[in-house]
């Protein structure tokens, strides 16, 4: 068995933080070092933060700031301005801005939730891209093989709110592959990794974000058949009917667009990515 070397001496606040178990302190402790130039953090650096720090940390040192949380947020999501949080406007029509939920999405973050790469230190920019869509692409199919089990007719109290809160997940979801995408195609190549397999992982998360765009669609069906049934059991409520209606229509909407081009559920960059796709493969998405 092999054993990494100690670390050299700037390093070791960091190695023992990451031992510790605390990765916001390491996450502190290296950018303070790479903004204080006393270890090498440039874009080409990661071999020899690998060959210092050793692969496991390192591997550790990249999930704590793929990890670390937007500044202005929390979640991703954020209490909609135009609607005030209510997610129906003073006609009663549903918020277009927070498709009638109430929460908007951080537009700092794109609703990732998670802070921006320019946080990230150059040398690690990479592999907090690819960790990040690596947890993504997880919770997203965990999250849609539970969607597969349910009923296309919403039943029960509090249906609506259910669908509305994964509806949103998957949302914030796609900003973390939206700004992987986009984050991955303005770095440099790095000796480490290709250009051609960074291509071919970015592709692969614009497959997934237009799968899970066709799951969303699926519950925005759901979603519509729930504020219907609330509005016909709205009875003697004539305002509660009303917003019902509203919500039944945006959903409906919705669920008209290409990609929700121009809605609050829009990610333009996935979008002019999909579009890009080879045509053999959009057939294949099509037919899905
Ligand atoms: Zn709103
Ligand atoms: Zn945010």
């Amino acid at each position: 068995m092999t054993s990494t070397p100690p670390p050299p001496k700037p390093l070791e606040p960091v190695a023992a933080a990451l031992a510790e178990g605390a990765p916001r302190r390491a996450v502190k402790r290296f950018r303070g070092l790479c903004e204080q130039g006393q270890v090498p953090c440039g874009s080409d650096d990661l071999p020899w933060l690998l060959k210092h720090l050793g692969k496991a940390e390192t591997g550790k040192l990249i999930d704590a700031f793929a990890t670390t949380r937007c500044f202005y947020c929390r979640g991703g999501l954020e209490r909609c301005g135009d609607c005030d949080g209510r997610g129906y406007l003073e006609d009663a029509a549903a918020c277009e801005t927070c498709i009638g939920l109430g929460l908007a999405r951080c537009d700092y973050c794109d609703g990732s939730g998670w802070v921006g790469i320019s946080f990230v230190p150059d040398c690690l920019q990479m592999g907090v891209i690819i960790d990040r869509a690596r947890h993504a692409l997880r919770d997203i199919e965990r999250i849609t093989d539970e969607l597969s089990q349910l009923p296309l007719d919403p039943n029960g109290p509090n249906a609506l709110k259910h669908d509305a809160a994964i509806l949103l997940r998957l949302n914030g979801l796609l900003g973390v592959l939206e700004n992987d995408v986009l984050d991955a195609g303005q770095l440099n190549t790095h000796a480490h990794q290709s250009r051609e397999h960074i291509e071919k992982l970015t592709q692969q998360w614009v497959i997934t974000a237009v799968r899970t765009q066709h799951r969303m669609y699926d519950l925005l069906r759901r979603m519509e058949l729930d504020a219907q049934a609330t509005a016909e059991q709205a009875g003697d409520r004539p305002g509660a009917r009303a917003i019902a209606r509203g919500r039944a229509e945006l959903y409906r909407r919705l669920r008209r667009t290409n990609g929700f081009e121009q809605t609050g559920l829009d990610h333009p960059y996935l979008r002019a990515a999909a579009a890009k796709l080879p045509p053999e493969i959009k057939d294949a998405l099509n037919e899905i």
